[in-house]
């Protein structure tokens, strides 16, 4: 992940590193290699220009460049930069579960985004971490695999599924998975909702009409990271119809240009919590700004 970015950074500030003295030229033309290689990763333009723009304001200074290691400071001043645009060094990644039990989450995304694994992972993460009672319910009527999907992915991460009656609606099923989660004493109920190949009318008021009755206190979106710019403008439609709290990249242990994890944020304003860095149940990772940025600076 990340690897052609890092590798591009990477060299650019090898070079300013090398030099004992600096110009506001060659800062300038580093930031300009900085650009092309952010572009080249699929990080959105505005995010890319405000990004390059913040960095040259902190960084053609007299006092970065007059400093002992003027490179060395550009480099921190990117790092910060990077750090920020990724969404800041704060708790993010933490869900909002403060509410009487049990908690609803929704899970939403279009189809092949890894959303039904991610619930499957996100409910081990909240037994096993944060030792919560999670009841998972697939609302996917339309996939007659998918409510199955969701029990074998339960049997095998040991948390309990909601089980399926033929023939109700994605409705019937979030009321009866909430009144079951109340009854049996659960903390967090997990919808996992349908997805499709594309955003139309009728997912999104699908979506909406759930969101309107269970309530839940975390909307989280899953979206594939390889999709790169695509994932961002998904992000920014189902943001536009859901107060989405929070965004789940998956497949950032593929070649994943990183241009959605530096976008997201900025883009759509809403943080990025989890990625997915694996097929097993396990590979869920905090997001952390911080951390990240540490990666692609390499
Ligand atoms: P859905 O249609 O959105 O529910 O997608 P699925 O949950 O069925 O996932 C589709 C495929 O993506 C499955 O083979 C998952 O194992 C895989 N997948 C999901 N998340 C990740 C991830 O973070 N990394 C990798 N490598 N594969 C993932």
């Amino acid at each position: 992940m990340f690897d052609s970015l890092s590798e591009r950074l990477g060299s650019i500030f090898e070079r300013l590193r090398g030099r004992g003295a600096l110009e506001e030229k060659d800062v300038a033309e580093a930031l300009r290699e900085v650009r092309v290689a952010l572009l080249e990763a699929d990080v959105a333009l505005p995010v890319a220009k405000d990004f390059i723009a913040r960095v040259k304001e902190r960084a053609i200074g007299q006092e970065v460049l007059r400093s002992v290691a003027p490179g060395q400071q550009v480099v921190k001043i990117v790092h910060d930069a990077l750090v920020e645009t990724l969404g800041g060094a704060g708790q993010d990644a933490a869900l909002d579960l403060a509410m009487a039990p049990p908690a609803p989450i929704l899970m939403v995304g279009l189809q092949g985004s890894g959303k039904t694994t991610t619930t499957a992972k996100l409910a081990l993460r909240l037994e096993k971490r944060e030792k919560k009672r999670v009841l998972m319910a697939s609302l996917d009527v339309r996939r007659p695999a998918a409510q199955e999907q969701l029990r074998i992915l339960g049997e095998q991460a040991g948390v309990k599924t909601l089980p399926v009656v033929a023939g109700q609606t994605p409705l019937d099923i979030a009321r009866r998975a909430l009144e079951a989660a109340r009854l049996s004493g659960f903390d967090v109920v997990l919808l996992d909702t349908a997805g499709r190949l594309s955003i139309d009318e009728q997912l999104m008021a699908e979506v909406a009409d759930i969101h309107a009755l269970a309530r839940p206190i975390e909307t989280l979106l899953v979206v594939d990271a390889l999709t790169g710019q695509d994932a961002v403008n998904t992000a920014e439609k189902f943001k536009a119809r859901l107060p989405v709290t929070g965004v789940i990249l998956t497949r950032m242990d593929g070649d994943a240009r990183g241009g959605a994890a530096l976008s997201m944020r900025a883009v759509t304003g809403a943080p990025v919590k989890f990625v997915g860095v694996g097929e097993k149940l396990d590979a869920l990772d905090a997001f952390d700004a911080k951390r990240m940025a540490g990666r692609i600076l390499g």
